[in-house]
């Protein structure tokens, strides 16, 4: 297996392997990135089929950090970090606390939060053993789930998306299908709901559907009817690759905007979006609020202090970025998805962004 010819290496600035035989621990880090802060992103447990395909995981998951937290406008870098092995079966505090003497051997260069597969309480366990964790604040609501952020600020951007698309700055009678309704897409259902919003619902768990339909009045459609259904506005809040040669064709929408990761299957499907007329709300830019949230719950533990509303006056400036957004895309003619990678490039220095800026400076 290569690294540095791997198609997801994108100049990576370490790629660090672990292997703990006493707890079994299997596990990579990556840091995609140092040049605006510590690299931070969460640890994700995942029965992977083979090294390779966790290695891309790892890989893809540890750039999109570092143009998340650019553009969130926070002093980190990008990574993040993927254990091999099936959370439900194989995860003990064994092998949490091995994680922890993972993350000592990069000494800071990577800080760790939850991810898929891994929780709040996990994350206790593996700061027994090492201080570059966050997500683990004490005596907050949240407990240092990042969710509810999550869920706030992908509100704040799809208000965003709701003003540019249609002029409009309230939520009264918009139809909105939400895909998931887990930690996030329920919690951005009720925002949604309160605000007047008339919700369509999707889950592979029935009991996460039954808890929408009863809590937030919304209508269940089946996971494959989601996509066909004459709505305002689609959030993706299950799964990734969801934006795709299928789904696109069938979408009705004239916005999208929700918190999955990596949403579009290919780049090339924002153009699709684009030329279907679809506002695409980017993923990284929207989804932001949940590493805010743990930025400031890290801050938090070196100086004592964690202060909910700076958070969320944090949180809320999604929606100006998103109209930035919107607007350069308008002026230039591309799309949504290629000027927040611009965004954010010029942000943390990349090296095609580094060469613009020169080339514009000779
Ligand atoms: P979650 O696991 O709590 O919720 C996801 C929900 O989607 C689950 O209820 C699951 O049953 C459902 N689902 C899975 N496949 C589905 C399908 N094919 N059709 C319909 N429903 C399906 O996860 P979450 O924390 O709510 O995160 C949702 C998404 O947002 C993920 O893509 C995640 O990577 C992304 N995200 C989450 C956070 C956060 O703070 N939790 C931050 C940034 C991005």
């Amino acid at each position: 297996m290569s690294i540095f010819s791997h198609p997801a290496y994108d100049n990576h600035e370490e790629v660090a392997f672990y292997h703990d035989a006493k707890s079994g621990l299997k596990a990579i880090i990556a840091v995609h990135n140092t040049n605006l802060g510590p690299a931070l992103g969460g640890c994700r447990m995942w029965p992977y089929a083979d090294d390779s395909e966790a290695l891309n995981d790892v890989l893809r998951l540890s750039r999109g950090m570092t143009y998340k937290s650019a553009m969130a406008g926070l002093k980190l870098g990008g990574g993040k970090s993927v254990i091999i092995g099936d959370p439900r079966k194989e995860k003990t505090p064994e092998l949490l606390r091995a994680m922890g003497d993972f993350l000592n051997t990069l000494g800071g260069r990577y800080i760790t939060a939850e991810d898929s597969g891994t929780s709040v309480a996990d994350m206790k366990i593996i700061a027994e053993r090492s201080k570059f964790v966050s997500g683990v604040i004490s005596g907050q609501e949240h407990g240092g789930d990042p969710s509810p952020s999550t869920a706030y600020g992908v509100f704040v951007g799809l208000k965003a998306a709701v003003a540019h698309r249609w002029g409009r700055t309230d939520l009264n009678g918009l139809k909105v299908s939400i895909q998931g309704v887990g930690n996030v897409g329920f919690r951005l259902g009720k925002l949604l709901k309160d605000a007047g919003a008339e919700l369509f619902v999707t889950d592979i768990f029935q009991d996460n559907v039954d808890r929408a339909v009863n809590e937030l009045g919304a209508t269940a459609v089946s996971a494959d009817e989601i996509f066909d259904l004459d709505v305002d506005l689609f959030a993706p809040c299950a799964l990734g690759a969801i934006l795709n040669d299928d789904t696109i064709g069938r979408l009705k929408v004239g916005a999208i905007a929700g918190a999955s990761n990596n949403q579009l299957a290919e780049e090339r499907h924002a153009q699709v979006l684009k030329d279907k007329g679809i506002l695409y709300a980017p993923d990284y830019v929207i989804n932001a609020g949940g590493i805010i949230d743990v930025y400031y719950q890290q801050l938090g533990l070196e100086k004592g202090e964690y202060d909910a509303e700076q958070v969320k006056a944090h949180i809320e400036t999604i929606g100006t970025t998103m109209q930035e957004v919107f607007q350069r895309a308008d002026e230039s003619g591309e799309t949504t998805a290629h000027v927040a990678d611009r965004i954010a490039e010029e942000r943390f220095g990349h090296k095609d962004a580094l060469s613009n800026t020169d080339s514009a400076a000779a």
